[in-house]
């Protein structure tokens, strides 16, 4: 029979007690039951093999996709004093470490997933007793995840070479689907599967159209004070960004992979440091970085998916206290990841496709959006929770069927090839040399957006277009049908838009709830 686990819960890592599922995850690991663990990033997954790992005879043996996450992760479990090493390409101690594995004396040996289908490594895995197999981001073996990683079929050959070693699947971030293909691919049973709840009470999620972005982070940092992440696109947009927001008089720094190494090191150590630092940086921040106290993490644009948004955003408020959640979008972000889609290949486009619709939906919503959030996770949520945008603001929402119709006839009879200003200049009848030589003046649709009503949807109804996939723009920015024009023309589908209460658009109060 397994020790106790408490007195060590206790003695080595200094909690007072388990949290949330981490008990009966680890009750079962103890067990030798083979388990799948679903829990939010922050919920502390580290814990369920490693005190499995002390508790156990033998080595656990950890599967990792990242080298940085597994460094990161073997400093913090040599620090409590648990026995620990990486076998990598990088390590130049790999000799010292096999030899410490043969020995028996290793609680923890992190791994890539590729060495997986090394036939010496399975074979050095006979010399000694091992406690456990524990695969971290296991959502990496399922195509449906949103982060696929091939080598990690490989595990499946060598987890059945070992049938009495116990197997624990630990991800933050899988719907049904993905669940359901974890628990196949790695021979876990349907009752092995622990969810935690996903819900982060503390975090106000809040979304808007992108209308300056920089303006509209800068106004968010203004009214947040404490440390904050910033998600940018690109490499170069988090130095502007970071250039940008350093003129408010808050800290600022730039992160991503491009950066020389110690540059990106000193950032890191500075913002875990800082108290109202914020950090502009690519989704490549944030894995394994131990700041409980991040008050805010913004999106300068659309994340991959919704598990992205959902593990991005989870970085802040880990220490229970309010923080916020706000994610800029524009419908430019949707065309360009309707691109990439096209760009994939197919068997893996449907996934694509869902995962797109998912995020849709979020932004889109009048209603809750952590109700969109848990449910997307499976979890049950209330319509209301009181601490997101729309709950906390209702928005109203608005027939602007005529509106689209009107736009619509605009870029078929213009030809389906011009940008969105040009579109708005016909519509409202504003004469130019380029609408002249055109000829566009003698249109039906010249001019046939006059009233202001009318005039304050356009912008909004044609990001509306572009989210539906009604209307797409070609590489040059220029307007044409998509697959969604069809409805709206000739089946009479309504369009309706949200109007976020935004500070600018004054007297427009909240419709009731
Ligand atoms: P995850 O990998 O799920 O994102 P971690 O394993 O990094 O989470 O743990 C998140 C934080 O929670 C860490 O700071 C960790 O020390 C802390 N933690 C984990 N388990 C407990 C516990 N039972 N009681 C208090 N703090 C805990
Ligand atoms: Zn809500």
């Amino acid at each position: 029979m397994p020790r106790d686990p408490l007195p060590l819960l206790h003695s080595t890592f200094g909690f007072p007690g388990f949290r949330g599922v981490q008990e009966s995850v680890v009750t079962r690991v103890l067990a030798g039951d083979n388990t799948l663990a679903v829990m939010p990033t922050g919920a502390g997954k580290s814990l369920c093999y490693q005190l499995p790992s002390v508790v156990l005879e033998g080595t656990c043996v950890v599967v990792s996709p990242l080298i940085a996450l597994m460094h990161d992760q073997l400093r913090a479990a040599t620090a409590v004093g648990i026995r620990a090493a990486t076998l990598t390409s990088v390590d130049t101690d790999q000799m010292e470490t096999i030899a410490r594995f043969r020995r028996g004396e290793l609680d923890l040996l992190y791994v890539a997933p590729e060495r997986a289908s090394n036939m010496a490594f399975r074979e050095l895995l006979t010399q000694a007793p091992l406690a456990l197999f524990a695969i971290d981001e296991a959502h990496c073996v399922s195509e449906w995840g949103h982060d696929f990683r091939p080598d990690y079929r490989l595990l499946r050959p060598l987890l059945d070479h070992f049938p009495h070693v116990p197997r624990l699947a630990l991800t933050a971030t899988a719907d049904k689907v993905t669940r359901d293909d974890i628990l196949d691919q790695l021979g876990i049973p349907r009752e092995g599967m622990i969810v935690a709840g996903f819900d982060r009470p503390n975090i106000r999620y809040t979304i808007s159209p992108k209308d300056n972005t920089t303006r509209q982070i800068a106004d968010l940092i203004a009214e947040t004070p404490g440390a904050g992440i910033v998600y940018c696109q690109s490499r170069a947009g988090t130095e502007k960004m970071a250039e940008a927001l350093a003129r408010s008089g808050r800290p600022t720094r730039a992160y991503h992979a491009g950066l020389d190494p110690q540059v990106r090191a000193r950032n890191q150590a500075d913002f875990v440091a800082s108290e109202d630092m914020v950090i502009c940086a690519t989704v490549a921040f944030g894995m394994g970085i131990d700041k409980p106290d991040v008050r805010f993490v913004a999106h300068a644009g659309m994340p991959k998916s919704i598990e992205s948004y959902y593990q991005e955003t989870g970085r802040a408020g880990r220490d229970g206290d309010p923080a916020v959640a706000h994610l800029f979008w524009g419908a430019e972000d949707f065309a360009k990841a309707r691109q990439r889609m096209s760009e994939v290949e197919p068997a893996r486009q449907a996934g694509e496709r869902v995962r797109l619709q998912a995020l849709g939906a979020l932004v889109e919503t009048p209603g809750c959006r952590r109700k969109i959030l848990l449910r997307h996770f499976g979890d049950d949520a209330p319509d209301y929770c009181g601490n997101c945008d729309n709950c906390l603001n209702p928005p109203g929402a608005v027939d602007a069927t005529e509106v689209a119709k009107k736009v619509l006839s605009a870029v078929f009879r213009t030809g389906q090839s011009f940008g969105m200003g040009y579109i708005e200049q016909v519509l409202t009848g504003v004469s130019t040399e380029r609408s002249l030589m055109n000829g566009h003046e003698a249109l039906g649709v010249w001019g046939l957006v006059s009233s202001a009503d009318e005039l304050a949807l356009l912008k909004p109804v044609i990001r509306a277009l572009l989210l539906r996939d009604a209307l797409r723009a070609n590489d040059f920015g220029g307007l044409e049908f998509g697959p969604g024009a069809r409805g709206i023309l000739k089946e009479n589908e309504e369009v309706s838009l949200i109007l976020q209460p935004k500070r600018e658009r004054r007297g427009r109060g909240r419709s009731g709830s």
